[in-house]
């Protein structure tokens, strides 16, 4: 993949013709199978494509644009879409024509989906979408998403597309964090839609939700692994080069176990991203493995980014070195794809324990 003139970072416009390089570099091909126009490879190819990504773009916020994008529409559309739905939208996923995501999250229902509320009414021929979702990623440039809603009391999926009468897709609000990827309110009011735009069965919306979260959770750090690695070369370039009473920085044992620690959880991370994508490939369940692969790898991003900003002293705060702003988008990883506090009450409900899970 040649990421060398990746288009610089900046507004919506901007993240948008990120993604569409993206896509043009393959990206959006990986894992998907090659009568839907992927290269029917595997989940290991996705894994390191994207780390390789991650470690020359050095932004998280296009790790995850390019994340809610594969699983919250390109790949429910592969496992749910019917023949008509996935001969007019796949192509335009996967060359990046089409611009996706998923919109789960509402202002008062975040982790507990049962409290989502939007709703779904037959109306004539297509249904009638009434509902307010909050922070969904991509919404700005979005040309579609994956929308959940209840019918008939049944939480059910509804690909709604930006132009769509009644369809607001906003700019608001900001978030701190995740630089470069965009995020949204999606306001629908009377929101008219075909029947034919229906994802999968009524009542099929909780599983599909939570095997989309289930592949984010799974693989959005595997882009963060190359970003993790260009910070963690940054700080032991900084550790051999600084002197502090004439003794290079990293000879102190108090920064170089820092260092070593940084390692470790890279490593780990990667591990974990690893043992996903050899699940999937083997057409294994990931519920436990994203789960745990999520709550670790979020935990020790923010923990090696507060690491390395501390062992950069000054030089860490400057906006230059970006240091910073990965405190920040570690901070928001543990909240995107569901909390760490979710994660591990997926883990204990799995081993018959704890109070079920999102
Ligand atoms: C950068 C970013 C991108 C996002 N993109 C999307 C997107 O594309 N689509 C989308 O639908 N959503 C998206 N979200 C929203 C995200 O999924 C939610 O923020 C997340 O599920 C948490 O919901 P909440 O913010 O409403 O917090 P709440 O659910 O209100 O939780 C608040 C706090 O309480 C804790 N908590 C909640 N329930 C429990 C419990 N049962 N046990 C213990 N602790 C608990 C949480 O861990 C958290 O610390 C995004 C969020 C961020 C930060």
């Amino acid at each position: 993949m040649d990421i060398d003139n990746l288009p610089g970072a900046g507004d919506a416009a901007a993240s948008r013709h990120r993604l569409q390089y993206c896509a043009n570099q393959g990206l959006f091909r990986h894992a998907v199978p090659a009568d839907n126009g992927g290269y029917g490879n595997h989940f290991t190819d996705l894994v390191n494509a994207h780390e390789t990504l991650g470690k020359a773009g050095k932004d998280t916020g296009l790790m995850l644009s390019i994340n809610a994008h594969l699983w919250g529409a390109l790949f429910p559309i592969l496992k749910y879409g019917d023949t008509r739905q996935q001969k007019i939208y796949l192509s335009g996923l996967v060359t990046g024509g089409l611009i996706g995501g998923h919109a789960i999250t509402e202002p008062q229902a975040g982790s507990d989906i049962n409290a989502l509320a939007m709703t779904a009414v037959q109306s004539g021929d297509g249904f009638l979408l009434n509902g307010h979702k909050r922070f969904i990623t991509n919404t700005p440039i979005a040309d579609l998403l994956i929308v959940y809603a209840r019918l008939d009391n049944k939480l059910s999926a509804f690909i709604v597309h930006k132009d769509d009468q009644g369809a607001g897709f906003l700019d608001t609000p900001q978030i701190t964090g995740c630089r470069s990827a965009t995020m949204g309110d999606v306001i629908l009011e009377n929101c008219l839609i075909p029947a034919v735009r229906q994802l999968g069965k009524t009542g099929a919306g909780n599983m599909m939700i939570q095997q989309a979260l289930e592949l984010e959770r799974a693989f959005i750090f595997a882009g963060i692994c190359g970003l993790m690695d260009w910070q963690l070369e940054t700080v032991i370039k900084f550790s051999r080069e600084r002197k502090v009473n004439d003794i290079h920085l990293g000879k102190y044992q108090a920064v170089s176990h820092k260092i070593a620690e940084m390692k470790l959880r890279l490593d780990t991370i990667r591990l974990w991203v690893s043992e996903c994508a050899r699940l999937k490939d083997g057409n294994k369940r990931i519920t436990l493995a994203s789960a745990q692969t999520k709550l670790f790898a979020a935990e020790a991003f923010l923990q090696s980014s507060l690491d390395a900003v501390h062992i950069l002293g000054s030089n860490g705060l400057t906006k230059a070195s970006l240091m910073a702003d990965l405190v920040i988008d570690a901070l928001a990883s543990r909240l995107f794809s569901g909390s760490s506090e979710i994660q591990k009450n997926i883990i204990a409900a799995l081993l018959g324990t704890g109070d079920g899970y999102r």
